[in-house]
């Protein structure tokens, strides 16, 4: 089915992203949400998840893993002492990545309703949103229309005329990038340091409170209502094969507009960027590299990202991956070195420091970031420290590590003559000022 690769207005289902119209219940309810909810429940649970599985949705949050077969784990006859639930994750803070925030400020109800169609596929008692603890228009904005659910009768016992009670509770953080880790969160949510469990079990295993838990993001959520409504066969039109949908696109950096914007799976990333973003700041040419997924990918350079489908699997081929698709433009005058070094430090500032390879590997990974962006260091530390993030990436308890190890990975695969060139010139310059 999918192949399409370019979105018109029309098919776009986040149709407020920036705000024209109002994110209230009767504005959103204009747009088409909560627009007989009951009847799309009415198929049942296991249909409800089978149209998930069928539209070909992955899970927004940046790891990509299928969301319905995500919700075909959780147990179909939950207990009452030992309840299913639904966390969904607005702890938006991967750098660059900015569209949640965009949803919940400007198209909450569709988040809402989402829930309530979700929780009640895996017959879960409530949903928990966590926001990002920054986040405070837009939990405002959250708590408003789930307010306003509840006083239209859409939440709570009897959910949208449905015969299900469902609660949803807002919950916001205190300003950790590690509880956007789905263990950490569910530690967080129940009142401890936000410290990530070991998986497995996973949450769907022992979650929230031990009991069954998905968590999923808020653009995963958001997206059930549209795909029910108009089809899993509509919404897997987008993309290509095993990457299918429309997906928020963030794009940031060296660019004539930067925005967010919906679009199709797997669009060309000069497609992307010409028609959202107008183009490259100083034309084509003066493009350097890209990180196309958020901090936790590495770079792409610029000749080899031109044509490659903004999706999975494609960007995978690359040796990169599209996270959350926040894409980070850098051209020419960015100081490249720089700018992995600055990402390192955020990795070792926002380390929990439960593990060893990650608690002392981020830092050292960090300190010798900076001593190559000074040329400070011998040409063998370049391969040392490619050793190091080789020692850190998959021995640590959750993705951090790795998301520490790559973009460094990344530097050295496509800049290592840069790095010996600043070796080189420094040596020389001392070598001068000896003599
Ligand atoms: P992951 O691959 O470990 O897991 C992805 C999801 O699939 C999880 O919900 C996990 O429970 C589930 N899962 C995976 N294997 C499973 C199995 N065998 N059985 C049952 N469930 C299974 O990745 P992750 O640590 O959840 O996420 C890492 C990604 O998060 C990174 O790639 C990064 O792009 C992204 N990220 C996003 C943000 C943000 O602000 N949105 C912040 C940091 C990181
Ligand atoms: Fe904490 Fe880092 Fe270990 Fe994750 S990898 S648990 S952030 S120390």
């Amino acid at each position: 089915m999918s192949g399409i690769t370019s979105l018109t207005d029309k098919d776009r289902i986040f149709t407020n992203l920036y705000g024209f119209q109002g994110a209230d219940l009767k504005s959103s309810q204009a747009r088409g949400d909560w627009d007989k909810t009951a009847d799309l429940m009415k198929v049942g649970q296991d249909a409800i998840i089978d149209v998930v599985k069928a539209s070909g949705l992955r899970g927004r949050g940046g790891a990509g893993f299928p969301t319905g077969m995500k919700w075909s784990f959780m147990p179909k006859e939950p207990t009452a002492g030992r309840p299913n639930f639904l966390v969904i994750n607005a702890d938006e803070s991967e750098p660059g990545s900015c569209k949640d925030r965009e949803i919940l400020r400007h198209d909450p109800h569709k988040l809402v309703e989402g829930a309530l169609i979700a929780g009640f596929a895996m017959r879960c008692r409530a949903a928990y949103i966590y926001v990002r603890g920054e986040f405070i228009v837009e939990t405002e904005a959250l708590r408003k229309a789930v307010a306003e659910a509840y006083d239209a009768g859409l939440l709570g016992k009897n959910a949208a005329g449905s015969g299900f009670d469902f609660d949803v509770f807002v919950h916001r953080g205190a300003g950790a990038y590690i509880c956007g880790e789905e263990t950490a969160m569910l530690e967080s949510l129940e009142g401890k340091k936000g410290l990530p469990r070991l998986k497995p079990p996973f949450p769907a295993g022992a979650g929230l409170y031990g009991c069954p838990t998905t968590v999923n993001n808020v653009e995963s959520i958001a997206v059930v209502p549209t795909i029910l409504r108009r089809g899993a066969a509509w919404f897997a039109s987008f993309g290509r094969e095993k990457n299918e949908g429309t997906k928020l696109f963030q794009i940031s950096g060296h660019v004539n507009c930067p925005c967010v914007v919906e679009e199709a799976m797997s669009i060309p990333f000069r497609e992307l960027i010409d028609k959202h973003a107008g183009g490259i700041r100083g034309g084509w040419d003066n493009l350097l590299a890209v990180i196309p997924g958020g901090s936790s990918v590495p770079l792409v350079p610029a000749e080899q990202i031109m044509d490659a489908p903004m999706d999975f699997d494609g960007l995978k081929e690359l040796g990169s991956g599209l996270g959350t698709a926040a894409v980070i433009v850098m051209d020419k005058s960015t100081d490249i070195v720089r700018a992995i070094s600055r990402i390192s430090y955020f990795y070792k500032h926002e380390s929990c420091g439960q593990c060893t390879p990650c608690r002392e590997g981020t830092g050292w990974m960090w300190r010798t970031m900076e001593r190559l962006r000074e040329g400070d260091a011998q040409v063998g530390d370049i391969d040392k420290l490619y050793d190091v993030t080789k020692q850190v990436e998959g021995h640590t308890i959750c993705a951090l590590g790795d998301a520490a190890a790559w973009p460094i990975q990344g530097l050295i695969r496509h800049y290592r003559p840069e790095l010996e060139r600043r070796i080189a010139e420094r040596h020389g310059a001392e070598r001068e000022a000896a003599e």
